[in-house]
Protein backbone atom coordinates (compact mmCIF):
# COMPACT_ATOMS: atom_id res chain seq x y z
CA UNK A 1 0.00 0.00 0.00
CA UNK A 2 1.18 3.37 -0.49
CA UNK A 3 2.58 5.29 2.09
CA UNK A 4 1.33 9.01 3.02
CA UNK A 5 3.68 11.51 4.43
CA UNK A 6 4.62 10.53 8.23
CA UNK A 7 1.64 12.41 10.03
CA UNK A 8 3.55 11.81 13.59
CA UNK A 9 5.40 14.72 14.37
CA UNK A 10 2.22 17.38 13.00
CA UNK A 11 0.12 15.34 15.45
CA UNK A 12 2.63 15.45 18.37
CA UNK A 13 2.17 19.66 17.57
CA UNK A 14 -1.28 19.32 17.92
CA UNK A 15 -1.45 17.18 20.72
CA UNK A 16 0.52 20.49 22.46
CA UNK A 17 -1.93 22.84 20.90
CA UNK A 18 -5.20 20.91 22.02
CA UNK A 19 -3.65 20.69 25.67
CA UNK A 20 -3.17 24.11 25.41
CA UNK A 21 -6.09 25.48 24.21
CA UNK A 22 -7.99 23.41 26.64
CA UNK A 23 -9.89 20.71 24.46
CA UNK A 24 -7.44 17.98 25.88
CA UNK A 25 -7.64 18.01 30.03
CA UNK A 26 -5.55 14.68 32.02
CA UNK A 27 -4.96 12.24 29.25
CA UNK A 28 -8.18 12.56 27.51
CA UNK A 29 -8.74 12.73 23.96
CA UNK A 30 -6.57 11.30 21.07
CA UNK A 31 -5.99 12.18 16.95
CA UNK A 32 -5.34 9.98 14.42
CA UNK A 33 -4.28 10.33 10.67
CA UNK A 34 -4.19 7.93 8.08
CA UNK A 35 -0.61 5.85 7.50
CA UNK A 36 -2.13 4.39 3.94
CA UNK A 37 -5.46 3.50 2.62
CA UNK A 38 -5.57 0.42 4.99
CA UNK A 39 -4.01 1.83 8.46
CA UNK A 40 -3.67 4.67 10.57
CA UNK A 41 -1.26 6.15 13.27
CA UNK A 42 -2.88 7.06 16.63
CA UNK A 43 -2.40 8.47 19.92
CA UNK A 44 -1.47 5.78 22.50
CA UNK A 45 -3.53 5.30 25.75
CA UNK A 46 -3.11 7.11 28.62
CA UNK A 47 -0.53 9.97 27.86
CA UNK A 48 -0.70 13.82 28.72
CA UNK A 49 -1.61 14.83 25.28
CA UNK A 50 0.42 18.35 25.79
CA UNK A 51 3.59 16.01 26.07
CA UNK A 52 3.52 13.87 22.86
CA UNK A 53 6.72 11.98 21.75
CA UNK A 54 6.91 11.50 18.00
CA UNK A 55 6.84 7.47 18.68
CA UNK A 56 3.89 7.55 21.39
CA UNK A 57 1.80 6.45 18.50
CA UNK A 58 0.53 2.85 17.00
CA UNK A 59 -0.24 2.07 13.27
CA UNK A 60 -3.82 1.05 13.18
CA UNK A 61 -5.36 -1.42 10.42
CA UNK A 62 -8.22 -0.07 9.58
CA UNK A 63 -10.12 -3.54 8.62
CA UNK A 64 -9.60 -5.65 12.05
CA UNK A 65 -7.97 -2.63 14.39
CA UNK A 66 -5.43 -4.50 15.36
CA UNK A 67 -2.15 -2.98 16.35
CA UNK A 68 0.51 -3.22 13.70
CA UNK A 69 3.06 -0.89 15.00
CA UNK A 70 4.17 1.15 18.06
CA UNK A 71 6.51 1.22 20.44
CA UNK A 72 6.19 -2.15 23.17
CA UNK A 73 4.32 -1.28 26.16
CA UNK A 74 1.72 0.75 24.75
CA UNK A 75 -1.92 0.37 24.07
CA UNK A 76 -4.78 2.04 21.72
CA UNK A 77 -6.94 4.14 23.68
CA UNK A 78 -10.78 2.21 23.34
CA UNK A 79 -11.49 5.26 21.45
CA UNK A 80 -9.77 3.87 18.73
CA UNK A 81 -13.46 2.80 17.40
CA UNK A 82 -14.89 5.88 17.25
CA UNK A 83 -11.56 6.84 14.56
CA UNK A 84 -11.88 3.37 13.02
CA UNK A 85 -15.57 4.36 12.27
CA UNK A 86 -14.93 7.45 10.32
CA UNK A 87 -12.35 6.02 8.72
CA UNK A 88 -14.21 3.24 6.77
CA UNK A 89 -17.08 5.23 6.55
CA UNK A 90 -15.72 8.38 5.15
CA UNK A 91 -13.03 7.81 2.12
CA UNK A 92 -12.09 11.12 2.23
CA UNK A 93 -10.97 11.02 5.64
CA UNK A 94 -7.36 11.77 5.90
CA UNK A 95 -7.21 12.59 10.32
CA UNK A 96 -9.53 12.34 13.00
CA UNK A 97 -9.37 14.66 15.97
CA UNK A 98 -11.35 13.84 19.23
CA UNK A 99 -11.07 16.39 22.15
CA UNK A 100 -12.89 16.58 26.05
CA UNK A 101 -13.81 20.49 26.30
CA UNK A 102 -16.05 22.00 28.47
CA UNK A 103 -18.22 23.54 26.11
CA UNK A 104 -18.85 19.93 24.37
CA UNK A 105 -20.39 18.66 27.50
CA UNK A 106 -22.15 22.14 28.47
CA UNK A 107 -23.46 22.18 25.15
CA UNK A 108 -24.48 18.94 24.63
CA UNK A 109 -26.51 18.39 27.56
CA UNK A 110 -30.80 18.27 26.81
CA UNK A 111 -29.84 18.92 22.88
CA UNK A 112 -30.18 16.26 20.16
CA UNK A 113 -29.30 16.89 17.70
CA UNK A 114 -26.75 19.87 18.82
CA UNK A 115 -27.68 22.94 16.42
CA UNK A 116 -24.77 25.07 15.86
CA UNK A 117 -25.83 28.61 15.51
CA UNK A 118 -25.24 29.98 11.58
CA UNK A 119 -23.23 32.50 12.43
CA UNK A 120 -20.23 33.66 10.70
CA UNK A 121 -18.17 30.52 11.59
CA UNK A 122 -20.01 28.18 10.86
CA UNK A 123 -18.54 28.92 7.03
CA UNK A 124 -15.26 26.69 8.26
CA UNK A 125 -17.90 23.41 8.18
CA UNK A 126 -18.43 24.47 4.45
CA UNK A 127 -21.77 25.75 5.36
CA UNK A 128 -23.62 28.98 5.10
CA UNK A 129 -26.81 29.72 3.72
CA UNK A 130 -27.58 27.25 1.32
CA UNK A 131 -29.86 25.75 3.55
CA UNK A 132 -27.07 22.42 4.30
CA UNK A 133 -28.61 21.51 7.73
CA UNK A 134 -26.04 22.65 10.94
CA UNK A 135 -26.99 19.66 12.94
CA UNK A 136 -24.54 17.66 14.66
CA UNK A 137 -25.63 14.04 15.61
CA UNK A 138 -25.11 13.69 19.35
CA UNK A 139 -24.17 10.25 20.62
CA UNK A 140 -24.91 8.31 23.95
CA UNK A 141 -22.02 8.18 25.89
CA UNK A 142 -21.41 4.35 27.46
CA UNK A 143 -18.03 2.80 29.57
CA UNK A 144 -17.86 0.20 26.57
CA UNK A 145 -16.67 2.75 23.33
CA UNK A 146 -16.45 -0.27 20.92
CA UNK A 147 -20.67 0.32 21.10
CA UNK A 148 -20.50 4.62 20.77
CA UNK A 149 -18.30 3.18 17.77
CA UNK A 150 -20.92 1.25 16.35
CA UNK A 151 -23.31 3.54 16.58
CA UNK A 152 -21.27 6.02 14.79
CA UNK A 153 -20.40 3.99 12.44
CA UNK A 154 -24.15 2.61 11.73
CA UNK A 155 -25.37 6.39 11.76
CA UNK A 156 -22.34 8.01 8.86
CA UNK A 157 -23.71 4.18 6.56
CA UNK A 158 -27.16 5.66 7.24
CA UNK A 159 -26.34 9.38 6.30
CA UNK A 160 -23.98 9.94 3.54
CA UNK A 161 -22.98 13.28 3.68
CA UNK A 162 -22.99 13.98 7.67
CA UNK A 163 -21.41 17.36 8.42
CA UNK A 164 -17.42 16.61 9.46
CA UNK A 165 -18.00 16.01 12.92
CA UNK A 166 -19.74 14.78 16.01
CA UNK A 167 -20.47 14.72 19.43
CA UNK A 168 -20.88 12.40 22.44
CA UNK A 169 -23.13 13.37 24.86
CA UNK A 170 -21.13 14.78 28.50
CA UNK A 171 -18.26 13.41 26.81
CA UNK A 172 -16.67 15.62 23.57
CA UNK A 173 -16.18 16.22 19.73
CA UNK A 174 -14.51 14.29 17.10
CA UNK A 175 -13.93 16.10 13.84
CA UNK A 176 -12.48 14.95 10.71
CA UNK A 177 -10.83 16.15 7.26
CA UNK A 178 -9.25 15.33 4.36
CA UNK A 179 -6.24 16.18 5.86
CA UNK A 180 -4.66 17.42 9.35
CA UNK A 181 -5.26 21.29 8.36
CA UNK A 182 -8.77 20.56 7.38
CA UNK A 183 -9.90 18.74 10.60
CA UNK A 184 -8.44 20.82 12.50
CA UNK A 185 -10.22 23.66 10.61
CA UNK A 186 -13.36 21.16 11.34
CA UNK A 187 -12.27 21.23 15.02
CA UNK A 188 -11.58 24.74 15.83
CA UNK A 189 -15.09 25.98 14.14
CA UNK A 190 -17.55 23.02 16.50
CA UNK A 191 -15.28 24.24 19.47
CA UNK A 192 -16.05 27.56 18.84
CA UNK A 193 -19.73 27.45 17.82
CA UNK A 194 -20.49 25.00 21.00
CA UNK A 195 -18.73 27.73 23.29
CA UNK A 196 -21.52 29.87 22.02
CA UNK A 197 -24.26 27.48 22.81
CA UNK A 198 -22.74 26.77 26.36
CA UNK A 199 -22.84 30.89 27.00
CA UNK A 200 -26.15 30.53 26.08
CA UNK A 201 -26.44 32.38 22.07
ZN1 LIG B 1 -13.07 10.71 24.52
Amino acid sequence: MSALPDPRPRLVALGRLFYERRWMWATAGNLSARADPDSFWITASGLSKGELAPDDFLRIELASGRVLEGPPGHKPSAETAIHRAIYQTQAGAGACLHGHSVEAVLASRGRDPVVLPRVEMIKALGVWDDGTPTALPVFTNHPDVTSIGQAVETFLRDHPRPLPALIVRDHGVTAWGQSISEALRHYEAVEFLLALLARGF
